[in-house]
């Protein structure tokens, strides 16, 4: 019997709020839209990334093994033509850029994903799904280039719920600049063009369009049909739209069970977008010395289908808010270490309620803002009675255990991030087996303290030594 939490979540394509029932029991498979790594990505890209990582965080706080893929798109009309203005090669502003994207997530402590595929290395998969949409009659090929033709699959315009019939043909809805038959049509694969990466295949030389990439590695890894698939709202037309085309028609099944895309970060009224030249990066924030926590709690602040405005003030009172927390929880932690006496139980004691109105916060389409109202309140309330004297050891030890709960989500809290926790004690489980092949028993029990004064239980067991927290 696998345990999990009720959660529903606000689909796109159905338009409507629907409780959570993966593929298979207990287990979650995502699909997201990854960077496309030609530039720094700025803050309101890292919003979209933010609501991913609480969705991530929340499924496995609520009981679900995760399953998550998040591409790296490395071959791409934008990529090539930095790599030009640059005088370098397509492969260096990749890595460049890529790495740069992952000290930005460490920076606003976004967990890792389980798989981080790059476009170029999934060429064969690409190759494959064109391969079947042609022999489906899919597509036609013009000028060494195959696109795929919009008016074989019924379906289409289903998540976005817009009127194709508006799209004129020969108006431009996306941004290849190809010959098409028909405008809404797209490329699957462009045809070998001088200076450009090109890789063989059996239907002409070229590379992916960018569609294809993500059909193509949801594919591969998570399996024809997923529970998951997440963006920012302008991927909804043409991006998802298309990927749905190209996968449901390849592989005759439902593409995707639930439809998550996450608002646009503003700057006053516009949204934030390099096209409009009104971009902050988080590269520029961390180096102008702006606690990444601060930006973090911001971001996920208000609900991920909600406006949200940025402003350096926001941020400012984003730093306070944290602080509030980060002071009351060291205050728990202390008092939860003292050894005051028992307390008579009382009977009104608001934790257990608190405890419930949080879970169902998230378990409502991850309603960030309105669990984080919950965790104020009880700063709130859990201070008055500190000044008390209300609050004995084994009450704060449990008002303890859930707010590190609570900070499996927000990460904003404690002063190591559950990443960053995990690989320390990691570390120091590696040193103490060291310590005692070495025969340091001296050193090895030092460790062993020092992990039990964090929590840490360490189990020696055949597979070698485990831990866990208590
Ligand atoms: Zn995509």
């Amino acid at each position: 019997m696998i345990h999990v939490k009720p959660i529903k979540f606000y689909d796109t394509k159905s338009g409507s709020l629907r409780l959570f029932e993966p593929v298979t029991p207990g287990v979650a498979t995502i699909y997201s839209c990854g960077p496309t790594v030609y530039n720094y990505a700025h803050i309101g890209n890292f919003r979209n990334f933010v609501f991913v990582d609480v969705l991530r965080r929340t499924l496995r706080l609520f009981g679900y093994n995760i399953k998550h893929v998040r591409n790296i798109t490395d071959i791409d009309d934008k990529i090539i033509r930095k790599a030009v203005e640059e005088n370098t090669t397509v492969q260096a502003i990749a890595a460049q850029f890529e790495s740069a994207f992952f000290q930005d997530c460490d920076y606003l402590r976004l967990q890792k994903v389980e798989y981080n595929p790059r476009a170029t290395e999934h060429i064969v998969d690409m190759i494959d799904l064109v391969k079947v949409l042609i022999e489906k009659g899919y597509t036609y090929e013009r000028d060494g280039s195959v696109y795929y033709k919009i008016g074989r699959f019924e379906n289409y315009g289903k998540l976005s719920h817009i009127d194709l019939s508006s799209v004129r043909s020969g108006a431009r809805v996306d941004s290849d600049e190809y010959l098409k038959e028909d405008a809404r049509d797209f490329v699957l694969w462009k045809g070998r063009r001088e200076h450009e990466p090109y890789w063989p295949a059996p239907f002409g030389e070229g590379r992916p369009g960018w569609h294809l990439e993500c059909s193509a590695m949801s594919r591969h890894y998570l399996g024809p049909t997923f529970d998951i698939h997440t963006g920012a709202e302008d991927l909804i037309f043409p991006h998802h739209e298309n990927e749905i085309a190209q996968s449901e028609a390849a592989n005759g099944v439902e593409y995707v069970r639930y439809w998550l895309h996450c608002a646009f970060l503003n700057m006053k009224d516009q949204k934030m977008s390099k096209s409009l030249g009104n971009i902050i990066t988080a590269r520029k924030l961390r180096e102008d010395g702006i606690d990444g926590l601060a930006v973090r709690y911001f971001l996920l602040s208000v609900h991920y289908r909600k406006p949200l405005a940025f402003s350096m003030e926001a941020i400012e009172s984003a730093r306070t808010a944290v602080n509030r927390l980060q002071t009351f929880y060291s205050r728990i932690a202390s008092a939860a270490a003292s050894q005051s006496k028992r307390q008579e139980q009382d009977s009104a004691d608001p934790l257990t309620r608190i405890r419930s109105d949080w879970y169902d916060a998230l378990g409502d389409d991850l309603n960030t803002a309105k669990a984080l109202g919950v965790l104020f309140e009880m700063l709130r309330e859990y201070n008055t009675r500190m000044d008390m004297d209300r609050v004995d050891s084994v009450l704060a030890g449990e008002l303890l255990s859930f707010l590190d709960e609570a900070d499996s989500i927000l990460d904003v809290m404690r002063p190591d991030s559950e990443d960053e926790l995990s690989s320390k004690i990691d570390d120091m489980i590696v040193k103490r087996q060291a310590a005692r092949l070495a025969r340091d028993f001296r050193e090895a029990d030092r460790i062993r303290d020092e992990l039990s004064q964090m929590g840490i239980v360490l189990e020696d067991t055949r597979e070698g030594v485990r831990w866990r927290k208590i």
